[in-house]
């Protein structure tokens, strides 16, 4: 129960005040199942409890379906700043955004992949970092806007097969030149793997942009925040 009171809390001070919302709450949840042998199989986790919050509350999404991959390399130095910029590698979004997820990641493991997750909701603070380190502005949205991750909305990902290897996207995550652009012209087998991953996403109300392959924005807009991503 105070699990429950905790987001729904959350939920409503983010509904009330967009400009100063509260960091996501740290709650002692109830111990996450071990994931099963199948992951297809694999109930969300915290389902009926994330489905009765706003949609604008921010919950973990590793919480609600623990069969997602995380990597999230802003919290290493495995990234085009090569500065860890995180405290912890942890994904939070909106709940409304993560739900969509949720169900794009089921229609994928229907078809026997995983999600893997690189980037989730960003501080403000962090996008002026990145916007300040790198000299490619088109690559990094301007802080002075805010960009759709540091609102919750936007989710940087891959795929993975059974193995768990990340399947070829033609370029890697992050990288800033043409191969990273949806209109390059790889081999079959890579457009088919970006396919996998764009239809599943198209399908749940997240958008393309054009030069990074690996970036989704929610179609809905939510307010700037800049808490830390929280450790506890
Ligand atoms: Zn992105």
């Amino acid at each position: 129960m105070r699990v429950l009171v905790w987001f729904i809390l959350g939920g409503l001070l983010a509904c009330q005040s967009p400009k100063s919302q509260p960091p996501p709450p740290s709650p002692k949840p109830a111990p996450v199942p071990a994931r099963p042998a199948s992951v297809r199989e694999a109930p969300p986790a915290y389902d009926s409890l994330y489905r009765t919050l706003a949609d604008t509350a921010w919950v973990e999404l590793i919480k609600w379906d623990p069969t997602f991959v995380l990597d999230i390399k802003y919290a290493t130095t495995d990234n085009f700043t090569k500065q860890v910029l995180y405290d912890c590698g942890r994904c939070f979004l909106r709940k409304r955004v993560a739900q969509d997820l949720v169900a794009a990641h089921a229609q994928v493991k229907k078809q026997g992949y995983r999600m893997k997750i690189f980037d989730g909701y960003r501080p403000l603070a962090v996008q002026w970092k990145m916007w300040n380190a790198t000299p490619s502005k088109s690559y990094v949205a301007n802080p002075r806007k805010g960009s759709m991750h540091n609102r919750g909305g936007a989710v940087d990902l891959t795929l993975v097969d059974a193995q768990g290897q990340e399947l070829d996207m033609g370029s890697p995550f992050d990288f800033f030149g043409k191969q990273a652009h949806l209109n390059y012209p790889h081999p079959a087998k890579v457009l088919a793997n970006r396919k996998v991953l764009q239809t599943a996403m198209k399908a749940h109300h997240f958008n393309t942009i054009s030069n990074e392959w690996w970036h989704f924005s929610h179609q809905k807009v939510y307010a700037v925040s800049d808490f830390p991503i929280p450790c506890q």
